[in-house]
């Protein structure tokens, strides 16, 4: 009888051991910033791959590091390119926000960052390389025509939020489904954390917080990262338009499905302003978030 129980007693206490999991943190510069992954598991193994899917994206989608596949099309001009399923699939979420907010998000930018970024505004040859019609993808091929000589990619404002996106279902594959993965600005949640509606994610810099779960949520348009030129500030997002940076000091916030939609979404409204961005957004752009966090 006393064994029995016994055995019984043993049995609840190693399954509670099983069911129960911990808590764990990390956090590694990859994408120019600080990624922080925060899961609810039995190890803290799964960071390692999470952490390593974001890597390789860095490598893929980078437009600072020279070897980067990105930067490897970037040099071609007038044929088609054979590319991974993660640039293809990112080229085609950009250039459909392109077409949905007229060019308001544009990842053709490049060559205008990449001169914003040495505190320069760009002349009219640096325009001429810029749009995003001047991109073809195929999507059979999967592959990837620049139309035009020396364009420059900038996947700056979408890069992250599907980075945040990929990492998440790495970390499903191995079995932890509570998870939030925040690429700086661009965070992306999975499940909540036991006994919780949802991850407490603050919304910086217009204050308060939301409760997320297996959703994302990205705030761009922040007055943070900016550069000085002749005595004006400049924020990076730059107006595709104009080539300059915005001057306003908008801050967007949206929540969505998907990573990948959220900022760039909150990219493209703080670029068409308040005003249009709200009228746009309702009108095109609102369907593509998808049925928001669940
Ligand atoms: P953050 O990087 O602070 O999260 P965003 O997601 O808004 O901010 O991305 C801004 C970056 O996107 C810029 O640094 C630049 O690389 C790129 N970018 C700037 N303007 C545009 C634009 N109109 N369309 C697409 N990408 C842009
Ligand atoms: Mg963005």
């Amino acid at each position: 009888m006393l064994m029995n129980s016994l055995r019984q007693a043993t049995c609840v206490l190693l399954f509670a051991c099983v069911l129960r999991a911990e808590r764990f943190e990390g956090v590694e510069p990859h994408m120019g910033t600080l990624v922080r992954i925060t899961i609810y598991s039995h190890d803290a193994s799964p960071l390692r791959a999470a952490f390593d899917r974001i890597g390789e994206l860095d490598e893929r989608l980078s437009d600072y590091k020279p070897e980067s596949e990105l930067n490897r099309l970037c040099r071609t001009h007038g044929q088609q390119v054979r590319v991974s399923e993660d640039l293809f699939h990112v080229l085609e979420a950009s250039l459909k926000l392109s077409a949905l907010t007229e060019g308001a998000f544009d990842v053709t930018i490049g060559p205008v960052t990449h001169l914003w970024r040495l505190g320069k505004t760009p002349d009219a040859e640096t325009m001429g390389r810029v749009g995003w019609r001047n991109v073809v993808l195929d999507r059979k091929l999967r592959s990837v025509e620049l139309k035009l000589a020396r364009m420059q990619l900038d996947l700056g404002a979408i890069a992250k939020g599907y980075a945040a996106d990929e990492a998440l279902k790495t970390l499903r594959t191995l079995g932890v489904k509570r998870a939030l993965i925040a690429v700086s600005g661009d965070i992306v949640a999975g499940d909540a954390p036991p006994g919780t509606r949802g991850w407490r994610v603050g919304l910086e810099p217009a204050g308060g917080e939301i409760v997320l779960r297996n959703g994302a949520v990205s705030t761009s348009g922040d007055t943070e990262q900016f550069r000085e030129i002749e005595g004006v500030r400049y924020s990076h997002i730059i107006d595709p338009k104009t080539g300059l940076g915005l001057r306003s000091a908008i801050a967007v916030t949206v929540v969505a499905r998907r990573g990948l939609d959220a900022d760039p979404i909150a990219t493209a409204v703080s670029v068409m302003g308040e005003e249009r961005g709200r009228v746009v957004f309702e009108r095109r752009v609102k369907k593509l978030i998808g049925a928001g966090p669940k």
